[in-house]
């Protein structure tokens, strides 16, 4: 590759980006990734790590409140958010450093500054002049969507914002109903803030299962979270006392803080792509093909600016996917099928596989539901009254287990386990033949022999 600078420039050093070019760095090949921000992109720097970090703090409230019911005197517990979120920034830093040294490692170059190419071979880096590069891996992102046009918006954050508030909020409102605003909802509400919801669907989570979405809501809203659907913010407006959420419905919520959650874009303006002749679809992400290749034969892109599925585990995959085919001589794709998630509400949400609905219009109707919502046996001791669910979704032809959801304490542990499992294709048979794990809430998983009731006609989507 003597004509080019590197053999791969990487644009974007977060997950799918640091992936791949320390396993193509590793291969001897001269690659260098960009960064404009901190490495360690979304997940590590303004994501899932300092997210569950939040999380594990605000859980910390019920903890006090429940360790009476099993005989602890806790005095009346303060909470430091300046000293959590130094410890917090702490850590971050620390990872992120963790990040750099990997890629050092590995004998990647790291390049501060913002990338953006120049054609399908140059990239320029603000302060650092331009390169060429044999092949090129856009893995820029994504960054929270914001309504420019509404009314007062510039008095709102995004999640970005709000892992450093100066203060915590005595009132917060929340729009949206995904990933991001339940779990801030929680946060915020396990920190004692006044925190409401606001939703313009008829249930939050809209494409999980129907039964996990009335759960999560309910018990959100047991622990105190307001939530507010079939209406949306209209407008903000700042007032001596705070912030005034005015919604569509009329009805008007103050707050201190006002954040919007109503989803992430691609990454992918201002990169130059267009200079380059990388095509883009309709939502403004990357398209690629299996290979994550783009339009241009030596252009690749990963992770969230292609916009398939926007999870951090996916980004190492599809990148790592890449530089198996790219730089080990092994064609390799990442199988977007049956990937499990969680949502880190309280309590929170592990599902992989078809919901109820996906699953009936798949198959003709034809699946079987097993169900069962109970007090977990840590509630019933001291009175408590969180419910857990857990739900499998089976085809009746063959049995095959096409979903499972599990709303419940340590949902997101027992879903990547359950994953396995329904990755490998298992039947109800060789699920119910493994023995059960006593006394646990995912032995319930293995224990359900009785169908639940298909609705009622007419109750089916
Ligand atoms: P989501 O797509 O999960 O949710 C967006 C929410 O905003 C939906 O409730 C949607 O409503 C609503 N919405 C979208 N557009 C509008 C609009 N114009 N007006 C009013 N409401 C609107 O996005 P998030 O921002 O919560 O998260 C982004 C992605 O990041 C997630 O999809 C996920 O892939 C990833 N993520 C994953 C996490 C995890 O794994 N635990 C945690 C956080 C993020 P509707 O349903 O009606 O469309």
């Amino acid at each position: 590759m003597a004509d080019y600078d590197y053999d791969l420039f990487v644009i974007g050093a977060g997950s799918g980006g640091v992936r791949a070019s320390r396993l193509a760095a590793m291969t001897g090949a001269k690659v260098a990734v960009a960064e404009e921000h901190r490495v360690g992109g979304t997940c590590v720097i303004r994501g899932c790590v300092p997210k569950k970090f939040m999380v594990y703090a605000s859980e910390y409230a019920r903890h006090f409140e429940t360790a009476r019911g099993y005989g602890w005197d806790v005095p009346e517990p303060a909470f430091d958010w300046p000293r959590f979120l130094m410890a917090k920034d702490n850590e971050i830093a620390r990872l992120s450093g963790i990040y750099v040294r990997n890629l050092q490692n590995a004998g990647v170059e790291l390049v501060h500054g913002r990338a953006r190419l120049k054609d399908r071979h140059t990239v320029e880096v603000d302060g650092h002049g331009t390169v060429t590069a044999a092949k090129i891996l856009v893995a820029t992102g994504g960054a929270p969507w914001m309504p420019r046009e509404l009314p007062g918006i510039e008095h709102a954050i995004t999640s970005n914002e709000a892992f450093h508030l100066e203060q915590l909020p005595k009132r917060i409102v929340i729009a949206g109903g995904g990933y991001i605003a339940l779990e801030f909802a929680g946060i915020f509400n396990g920190l004692g803030v006044d925190t409401t919801v606001v939703h313009r669907g008829p249930n939050v989570l809209r494409g999980f299962d129907d039964d996990i979405r009335s759960h999560v809501a309910e018990e959100m809203e047991a622990q105190g979270v307001k939530i507010r659907l079939g209406t949306q913010i209209a407008g903000i407006e700042k007032t001596a006392e705070g912030l005034v959420a005015t919604c569509a419905d009329g009805h008007a919520l103050e707050a201190d803080v006002v954040m919007f959650a109503l989803g992430r874009a691609p990454y992918a303006d201002d990169l130059g792509l267009e200079a380059a002749g990388v095509a883009r679809s309709e939502t403004g992400a990357v398209k690629v093909d299996a290979y994550s290749r783009t339009s241009v034969d030596n252009i690749w892109a990963v992770g969230d600016v292609t916009d398939r599925i926007n999870l951090t585990p996916v980004a190492i995959r599809e990148g790592a996917a890449f530089a198996q085919t790219e730089f080990y001589g092994n064609p390799t794709t990442f199988d977007h099928d049956m990937v499990a998630s969680a949502v880190f509400t309280q309590p929170p949400v592990g599902s992989v596989g078809l919901s109820e609905a996906d699953a009936r219009r798949a198959h003709g109707g034809k699946i079987d539901i097993y169900l069962a919502r109970f007090r977990p046996m840590k509630e019933t001791f001291y009175g408590g009254q969180q419910r857990a669910l857990i739900k499998l979704v089976v085809e009746q032809e063959g049995e095959r287990i096409l979903g499972c959801h599990v709303v419940g304490p340590d949902a997101p542990e027992i879903i990547q386990m359950a994953a396995i499992a329904l990755k490998m294709g298992v039947t109800k048979p060789q699920w119910d033949a493994t023995c059960a794990v006593h006394p646990t809430l995912a032995e319930e998983l293995v224990t359900m022999r009785e169908k639940h009731a298909p609705p009622a006609l007419g109750q089916v989507a």
